[in-house]
């Protein structure tokens, strides 16, 4: 801290070195800092271009800057910023209403992030459990590489134990289980367990999508056991997988479902769904939130869920995902050596690395950035494809021709 610098006065400019310099270093950045965006295209400080296949990690679904968001954003900004919950708002009711129509759920919980929706999701669950088999059913299922957030439940819960090493004690009674294996689903799912969480399509573990049979034996096992089923679909809901929710897909509805992600189009916001039934277990006072289903969130957040929560909006996703499958799978053809394959569901793809190559997705993304293309992974061997919903069947040729120079450069350096 300087003590001699002048209050309110910031006119220094920022550099991507500031961020080492000042702020708590659990992020790598990229070397630029970018400034503007509209679509799929993104510009830095200096001016450069880049085409941004990342979708802000699909977050933003309907592109940088969408202008019906902009006015909704702006529109609310005039009129209602926050209330509290002393008070109700009419956005947060409208996207209420509109999420309770549009899926299997009665009741909504808003809060602000997608950890925070599954810390609600889980603690809900344990609490009705609680509430109608005793405090003995408490144990909660989960699987290896699943993401679900950063708060000490989540993280727990979450199947990577990188994340959690260091930081115990960890709140007891999560187990987990290999995803898509129903025999080791069948093992663990026993009367003492009040929740089974699982990602239809697990994004950070690297783009695996649930077998439709594993995701029946698990509304099977929930069933006959008396647990919860929990679906996270913060990062494979919105319309990513080409329905609205991906548990439309499956045709498999569980009892409570969190939304984050695209829902507010990078404004912050989260949810948590579930029916009459199981939401009764919360009552005034037992969870909470200063910020959760604020009018300006919920205002951008209800646009966003009008926009995508269209048949051709999604029809279009189903399209753009087979294009961009066919695009990669190009890829992987033409490269044998240095991939294995591509998967996923819809606009939510893995390019996965072979063997030769293991462990070096991050070298290729580096390149690509070179290019003026930016790609996302999902652990060391997969690059992940999440770009906006909007994407067009351009950007889907630009990105593969950028893609095949960085992978030519790299490959002439190696
Ligand atoms: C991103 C993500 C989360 C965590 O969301 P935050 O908003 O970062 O808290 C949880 N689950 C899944 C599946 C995610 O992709």
């Amino acid at each position: 801290m300087n003590m001699s610098a002048n209050i309110g006065k910031n006119d220094e400019p920022v550099t991507r070195q500031t961020f080492d310099d000042v702020m708590v270093p659990v992020f790598a950045p990229a070397s630029f800092v970018p400034v503007r965006g509209s679509g799929l295209d993104l510009w830095d400080q200096n001016g450069k271009h880049y085409l941004d296949l990342t979708g802000g990690i699909a977050v933003s679904g309907l592109g940088h800057t969408p202008p019906e968001i902009v006015d909704a954003l702006v529109e609310q900004a005039k009129k209602l910023w926050h209330v509290s919950n002393y008070f109700t708002n009419e956005p947060v009711l409208k996207l209420a209403r509109a999420l309770a129509d549009a899926t299997f759920a009665e009741k909504v919980f808003f809060c602000n992030s997608g950890g925070e929706a599954n810390e609600a999701a889980f603690k809900l669950a344990r609490k009705w459990a609680h509430d109608h088999f005793g405090e003995k059913k408490n144990r909660i299922v989960s699987c290896y590489h699943s993401f679900h957030g950063r708060t000490l439940f989540t993280v727990t819960v979450g199947g990577q134990s990188k994340y959690t090493e260091g930081f115990e004690p960890l709140p007891p009674r999560i187990d987990h289980i290999p995803f898509n294996d129903i025999e080791a689903a069948r093992a663990a799912i026993d009367d003492d367990v009040c929740a089974v969480v699982v990602e239809p399509v697990q994004g950070e573990g690297g783009i695996l999508p649930a077998d439709p049979d594993y995701l029946r034996s698990l509304r099977r096992l929930c069933n006959e056991k008396n647990a919860l089923l929990v679906f996270d679909e913060i990062q494979c809901g919105m319309g990513r997988t080409g329905t609205l929710f991906a548990y439309m897909g499956y045709g498999v509805v569980p009892d409570i479902m969190t939304s984050a992600k695209a829902l507010g189009n990078g404004f912050p916001i989260a949810a948590m769904l579930t029916t009459s039934e199981i939401a009764r277990s919360f009552s005034v006072g037992s969870h909470g939130t200063t910020y959760g289903g604020n009018p300006l969130a919920a205002a951008v957040a209800c646009k966003v869920f009008e926009t995508i929560n269209r048949p051709e909006f999604l029809q279009r996703v189903v399209e753009a995902g087979e294009k961009l499958k066919f695009s990669l799978e190009r890829v992987a053809a033409d490269y044998p050596d240095v991939f294995s394959g591509v998967r996923g569901k819809g606009l939510m793809l893995g390019l996965v690395m072979s063997g030769k190559y293991q462990g070096r997705a991050k070298e290729i993304t580096a390149a690509a950035e070179k290019q003026g293309l930016l790609l996302l992974l999902a652990g060391y061997d997969v690059i992940r494809y999440v770009p906006a919903l909007v994407v067009s069947d351009e950007h889907i040729e630009q990105g593969e021709a950028l893609l095949r120079k960085a992978i030519d450069s790299w490959l002439e350096e190696n």
